[in-house]
């Protein structure tokens, strides 16, 4: 049996299951992100109880970043000061002495999930991007998870502000980078005027389409992957897809001239093949991965 936590910014979903479909179809165990002490208590709880029933051979957490991978932690750049520094080896070590212990980021094991079982299965260069409250991507090669200085950060990248558009973006670093003018709070606050939810007609949505796309282009000529994933809350919105699809072909003008980016870009950017559960299903391979009972 392996444990998966996905550690998200504002809940963490837990699961245990001896296969990918078997966490993706299991009850989760769902905790509030509040501070580390209690809600890694709980959670811990949790493991220890189900370890005793059914030993565990690994537990993977797929974490919001950035990360640290020299200790398994969160790094001191998070935006959430309760957690800066916070060690996952640390914390599932002082329960659990004799297990194994996957980790990485949160989007970089939803993009090994797709690759293994979901919507990037055999892409030698597959990337994942969510759009949701943040914005975030992993990039895997060859079946392998990007760590290269640290992991990728695509939420941050920087795209062209487009015209009229004041908002100053909510980035606490850097502002207006991509996240700072895409992700949903930004979304939110550039327009706190309007009622939520925004139709599809709304002007948010090409806006945001505009952001997306100047994004998958920078991603497209930069890494080359044959396929891009894209999951979050954001991109369920109805319409928007399309219009990041059309536009991204638009600003590519053929310049790479592959039937991805021209006739067949509906099958380039696509959304996951597992749904909403490429976190927790990516965290349970990296918990397989470490317990070495996976490819
Ligand atoms: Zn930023």
């Amino acid at each position: 049996m392996i444990g998966a936590i996905e550690a998200g910014g504002t809940k963490m979903i837990c699961a245990v299951g001896s296969s990918w479909r078997e966490v993706r179809d299991a009850e989760k165990f769902v905790v509030p992100t509040t501070t580390p002490d209690e809600t890694m208590a709980k959670i811990m709880d949790w493991f220890v109880a189900q370890h005793r029933s059914t030993p565990l051979a690994a537990i993977g957490v797929a974490s919001f970043g950035p990360i640290d991978f020299s200790t398994d932690s969160i790094a001191r750049a998070t935006p959430k000061e309760a957690w800066r520094g916070v060690s996952w080896r640390d914390a599932i070590r002082a329960h659990l002495d004799d297990i194994a212990i996957g980790f990485d980021t949160d989007t970089n094991a939803a993009g090994l999930a797709e690759w293994c079982w979901g919507a990037a299965a055999n892409c030698r260069v597959a990337v994942y991007v969510t759009v949701g409250t943040g914005i975030g991507g992993g990039l895997i090669i060859e079946g392998e998870p990007v760590h290269g200085l640290l992991h990728p950060e695509f939420g941050h990248m920087f795209v062209p502000r487009q015209r009229d558009d004041r908002f100053e973006g909510t980035c606490p670093t850097h502002g207006d980078c991509l996240e700072g003018l895409a992700c949903g709070l930004a979304i939110r606050e550039r327009w706190s005027g309007s009622d939520h939810p925004f139709p599809p007609e709304h002007a948010a949505w090409e806006l945001e389409s505009d952001y997306l796309a100047l994004a998958m282009v920078n991603i497209i000529m930069i890494a080359s992957p044959q396929i891009i994933v894209l999951g979050g809350g954001v991109m369920a919105v109805e319409g928007l897809l399309g219009k990041v699809r059309m536009k991204t072909r638009d600003l590519i003008g053929g310049y790479i001239a592959k039937d991805e980016l021209t006739s067949d870009i509906d099958s380039y950017l696509v959304r996951p093949g597992l749904n909403t559960s490429s976190g927790v299903v990516g965290a349970f391979a990296l918990g397989a991965r470490a317990a070495d009972v996976m490819p």
